[in-house]
C-alpha cells in the first residue's frame, strides 16, 4: 500500500532528496568520513555551504546587497531575535496578527519593546486577512512583521502590504521556496527549514545589509545578524547535516524547473483540493477564498466523531498526518513541495469515497 505524508512540519521530503542524502552518510570526502563527521572549519564543509547558498541565491534571485544567514534556533527563535537585532534605537515594532504563528511572534516581541498590532485577524476568528490599506501602520516602527502563510490556520497573503520606509519583515517558514519571491520587497525574510528547505535544526534568514549592525547589547553573539554575516554563519558549529540537506533540496528544486514550476504544481494541487471541499457539500473550509492557503489546506467535517473516523480511515489507507493544528480544530492537508501528485490524488479519492459513505442523503 502506498503511504503519503501530509504533515505540517517536519514534513514530506522529495524522495530524490532522501536518496541523494544517502551519499552523505557514506564516505563523503574520500577519507572515510560522512558529512556528519567533517569539521565545520574545513574545506569540505565550506564547499557544502557555499554551494547551498549559491543555489538558493540562484533560485530566489537574491540581490547581492542581501546576506543569507544559516542559523539555529528555529523560526520561533527569530521571534525574539528580530527585535533584538533590528530595534536600532527605536521603541516599537508593527505586527499584523493573522493567525497562530504571527500571534506568537508578536507576543515574543513584547518582551523587548512596544508592539503595535496593525491588524488583528482574531476579530474575524482568523478566517481572513484584514485589508492592508486599513492597517494602522506606525511610520516610526523599527519594522513591520507579517507571516506570509499561517500554517495552523490555513491563511496566506496574496500580495504584500506597502509599508513605506518601514522595512517589511516576513516569517515565510511555511511557503518558502514554493513560488518566486521578490526579496526586494522585504528588509528581511526568515524560515525554518523543516517544511520546504530540508530538516529541522536550520533557520534561514535573508536580510538586507542596511539592517545589520543595530543589535541590542544583550543579543547573544551566535544570534547577532551582523556578526553572523561577518563570520559566514560560522561563529559556532553550524547544523552541518541540515545545511547539507538544504543544499540537496535547493538543487532538486532547480532540477525540477525552479520556483515557477513549484508554484504551478502547488496551485494545481490546492485548486483540486479546495474544489473537492467546496463541491462536496460535506467538507467545509472556514477561510475566505481570497485568503486561503495553497500550502496548508484546513477543513472541517460536520461533527467531531466524523473527523475522528476520517482520520482513522485515512491512516488505515496510508494517508498520514491529516489532523489539524491544536490551535485550530479540524483537519489539515499540507501540500509542500515534497508532496507528490500521487499523494494528492490519493487524498482526493479517499475524500470522495468518505463523503459518499457519510454525507447525509440530499
Ligand atoms: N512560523 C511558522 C509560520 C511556522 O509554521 C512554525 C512551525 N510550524 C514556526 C514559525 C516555528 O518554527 P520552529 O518550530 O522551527 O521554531
Amino acid at each position: 500500500m502506498a503511504s503519503y505524508n501530509f504533515a505540517a512540519g517536519p514534513s514530506a521530503l522529495p524522495k530524490a532528496v532522501l536518496a541523494a542524502a544517502r551519499e552523505g552518510l557514506g564516505d563523503w570526502d574520500g577519507n572515510g568520513q560522512s558529512v556528519m563527521e567533517i569539521p565545520f572549519t574545513g574545506e569540505a564543509f565550506a564547499r557544502i555551504h557555499s554551494e547551498a547558498e549559491a543555489t538558493l541565491r540562484r533560485l530566489l534571485a537574491i540581490p547581492s546587497d542581501y546576506q543569507v544567514l544559516f542559523i539555529q534556533g528555529g523560526a520561533y527563535g527569530q521571534f525574539s531575535l528580530l527585535p533584538m537585532n533590528l530595534l536600532r534605537g527605536r521603541e516599537s515594532v508593527d505586527y499584523a496578527v493573522t493567525g497562530h504563528w504571527s500571534q506568537r511572534a508578536a507576543n515574543e516581541a513584547k518582551r523587548y519593546c512596544r508592539v503595535n498590532i496593525v491588524a488583528d485577524g482574531a476579530t474575524n476568528g482568523f478566517t481572513d486577512i484584514p485589508e492592508w490599506p486599513e492597517w494602522s501602520l506606525d511610520p516610526a516602527a523599527a519594522y513591520c512583521h507579517i507571516t506570509s502563510n499561517e500554517t495552523a490556520n490555513g491563511i496566506q497573503f496574496r500580495e504584500w502590504p506597502e509599508t513605506g520606509s518601514v522595512p517589511l519583515v516576513a516569517d515565510v517558514t511555511s511557503d518558502f521556496l514554493m513560488a518566486p519571491l521578490d526579496i526586494r520587497r522585504f528588509g528581511l525574510v526568515y524560515a525554518s527549514a523543516q517544511k520546504n528547505a530540508g530538516i529541522a535544526g536550520l533557520t534561514l534568514v535573508i536580510v538586507h545589509q542596511s539592517l545589520l549592525g543595530r543589535a541590542l547589547p544583550i543579543t547573544p553573539t551566535v544570534f547577532n545578524y551582523e556578526l553572523l554575516a561577518a563570520a559566514n554563519s560560522r561563529i559556532n558549529t553550524p547544523p552541518v547535516w541540515a545545511l547539507y540537506l538544504a543544499g540537496l533540496v535547493f538543487k532538486w528544486i532547480l532540477a525540477e524547473g525552479g520556483l515557477a514550476e513549484m508554484a504551478a504544481r502547488n496551485r494545481r494541487h490546492a485548486r483540486w483540493l479546495y474544489q473537492a471541499i467546496d463541491e462536496s457539500g460535506f467538507y467545509h473550509c472556514r477561510v475566505a477564498e481570497s485568503a486561503r492557503s495553497s500550502v496548508n489546506v484546513c477543513f472541517e467535517l460536520p461533527t467531531a466523531p466524523l473527523q475522528q473516523q476520517f482520520l482513522a480511515e485515512a491512516e488505515a489507507q496510508g494517508l498520514h498526518n491529516l489532523k489539524g493544528h491544536a490551535a485550530a480544530t479540524g483537519l489539515r492537508a499540507s501540500l509542500y513541495n515534497g508532496v507528490s501528485e500521487a499523494a494528492v490524488s490519493g487524498l482526493l479519492a479517499f475524500m470522495h469515497d468518505f463523503a459518499r459513505c457519510h454525507a447525509p442523503a440530499a
